[in-house]
Parts: C-alpha cells; sequence; structure tokens
C-alpha cells in the first residue's frame, strides 16, 4: 500500500509551465501524423476533423446522402462499425429515403434476440458457480442472476443490461474467494459479454434507440483521438502533457478511472501497443515533431502506473 501511495505522489509534483513538455495544441498536433493509439493500437482520427462532422445536418437526413458523406471514413471505422456500415449501405438501396435510426429499428428486434441468446449462454455458466461457491458468494450470485434474467428476458425492460456494471458486481460477489482460480474463471466468463463494441447486434440493440445523427457519429466515434489522464482526474492526475497519452476515444471511454492495470487486464496487447506508439512517436521526434521530454516522461509514467508491466524501450531516441 505504501509504494501505491509514494508513486502517486510522484506524478502529482506541481509543475512549472516550462516542465510541461508540450502544450495541448502541440499534443493536438501529433493526431495530424496517423498515430496508432497506446491501448488498441488502431489509427486515430484527429478530434477537429470529427467536430467538423458534427456541423453537418445532412447526417439526420436521408440515409442515402449520409453514406456518401461517410464513406471517407470508411477505412478508419472499427471492425463492428465497419460490419454496421454496410449493413446500412444495403438497407439503403431498399429504403433510399429512411433515416439511419429507421434503418435500424427495421433489424433491431432480430438482433435482439441474437444478442440475448449469446448473453444467456454466458449467464448460464456463470450460474453454474452457484454450485461450487462458498454459501455467502453463492446467494449473492443467485440474487444477481435473478435480477440479471429480469432485465435480459423482460422485452421493456426499465433499465437496458450493463456489462460494466455487471462485471463490477461479479468482481464484488468474488473479491474474498480463497480460490484463485475460480476467481478467475468467473470473471474470465463475465468478459466474454459482448459489448456494442465487439458485436455488431450489441450495437444494432444499443443504438436503435438513438437519433439519427448519433448513429452516424457513432460509427466513427471510436476511432476519434483524444487525451488520456493516465493518472485519472478524479484521483487529482494533472491536466497537462506530462500526464496525457494519446488514446483512441474507445480505449479512453472504457477504461473510466480504472487502474492501467485494469486497463491490460481488458486489453492484454496493451504493452505492444504502447511500444509501438512510441516508437512512432520517436520517428516523430527526429523529424522535429514532438518532443523527446514528453516520450521519456511517458515512459516513466506509463511504468510507474501499470507496476511495472509497460516498460518502453526508447533507447533510439538517443541514436
Ligand atoms: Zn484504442
Amino acid at each position: 500500500m505504501e509504494k501505491r501511495i509514494l508513486k502517486t505522489e510522484n506524478i502529482n509534483f506541481k509543475c512549472k509551465a516550462e516542465d510541461i513538455p508540450l502544450t495541448r495544441r502541440e499534443l493536438k498536433n501529433l493526431f495530424n501524423y496517423r498515430i496508432p493509439c497506446l491501448c488498441c493500437g488502431r489509427e486515430m482520427l484527429h478530434p477537429d476533423e470529427y467536430m467538423k462532422l458534427l456541423n453537418i445536418k445532412e447526417l439526420s437526413g436521408n440515409a442515402e446522402l449520409v453514406i456518401q458523406i461517410l464513406s471517407p471514413y470508411e477505412k478508419i471505422m472499427y471492425p463492428v462499425e465497419r460490419q454496421v456500415f454496410n449493413m446500412l449501405k444495403n438497407l439503403a438501396v431498399k429504403y433510399p429515403d429512411k433515416n439511419f435510426q429507421e434503418l435500424l429499428l427495421i433489424k433491431k428486434d432480430s438482433h435482439e434476440l441474437a444478442l440475448v441468446r449469446i448473453q444467456s449462454i454466458i449467464f448460464n455458466k456463470i450460474s453454474f458457480y452457484r454450485r461450487i461457491l462458498p454459501e455467502k458468494e453463492a446467494k449473492q450470485l443467485r440474487n444477481l442472476m435473478i435480477k440479471t434474467n429480469d432485465i435480459i428476458f423482460d422485452p421493456q425492460p426499465k433499465k437496458p443490461f450493463s456489462r460494466r456494471i455487471f462485471i463490477t458486481k461479479i468482481k464484488h460477489i468474488v473479491r474474498n474467494l480463497n480460490n484463485k482460480r475460480i476467481k478467475h474463471e468467473i470473471i474470465e466468463i463475465s468478459r466474454r459479454l459482448p459489448r456494442s463494441s465487439d458485436e455488431v447486434c450489441a450495437f444494432v440493440v444499443k443504438n436503435a434507440r438513438k437519433r439519427p445523427e448519433i448513429i452516424a457519429l457513432n460509427l466513427i466515434h471510436p476511432a476519434v483521438g483524444t487525451f488520456e489522464h493516465l493518472q485519472p482526474k478524479s484521483q487529482k492526475g494533472m491536466n497537462n502533457s506530462l500526464n496525457f497519452a494519446l488514446e483512441c476515444s474507445y480505449c479512453n471511454n472504457s477504461r473510466h478511472h480504472y487502474p492501467i492495470p485494469v486497463q491490460i487486464e481488458e486489453n492484454p496487447y496493451m504493452p505492444q501497443n504502447a511500444q509501438i506508439q512510441a516508437d512512432k512517436l520517436i520517428s516523430l521526434y527526429k523529424k522535429n515533431i514532438g518532443s523527446k521530454e514528453y516520450i521519456k516522461n511517458l515512459k516513466k509514467v506509463l511504468y510507474n502506473l501499470s507496476y511495472e508491466q509497460i516498460e518502453l524501450d526508447i533507447s533510439k531516441l538517443d541514436d
């Protein structure tokens, strides 16, 4: 515990303006150079480019036109979003005057059934652990599963099912288990629950309730570049480039305020992807874009906050 406090302090020291390696504008400028996300490694879209899309009124209009507007971005769409985009393209041939929401609603019922089918297989596997868990945990698991089934089998639930809240509750139930193997297994199984980013059916169900222009923007949004607070803001992380990493919106949003080791659990390739980003930053620095101090600081902060799981090799910086 002591170690944890010490490390946090290291990152929260008060700093002078001249100690900050890059201004926000300079850091944002790096998005012009096809930087891969620190966590997932996918190429990011410049946030200003996305801001331009926010002002296009036609996105709420008929699908045919929206498809034309979005086509240049197809190559940066993430796999599920690209599949949905293709589905919308096909539907638009048949219904050119409908908007994106109307098109998704055509598909909603069948996709919702497909989603519940995948979820219920996973819930069944989790429920099995009632047979092997100690009495107290088994009882808690029973209660959670009853509530969860009430949500997913109700065609009009008051609150939609949340994968994130479910996993948090599972972790809470198994937190004191002595059997580490079982603990790990249950958490791993619940992680297999589909997210709208990895199953088309989950995307369709989640987005069919949204306005047509929001659906259009959601197809692109995951790829938008952001500043990730390495030390979360809620834990007094600084608001400048000493604490900022370049990460896509998807990874930034899915991390919430969780520590980096939890982010690595969800994204096992993060250490390798962070290295790919560092290599890119180094090659840009050699062309006088970015800053050496930023890269050195990134290495130090990632090493500390990941509890030594991310150890960037920046030896090429001094070549
Ligand atoms: Zn990412």
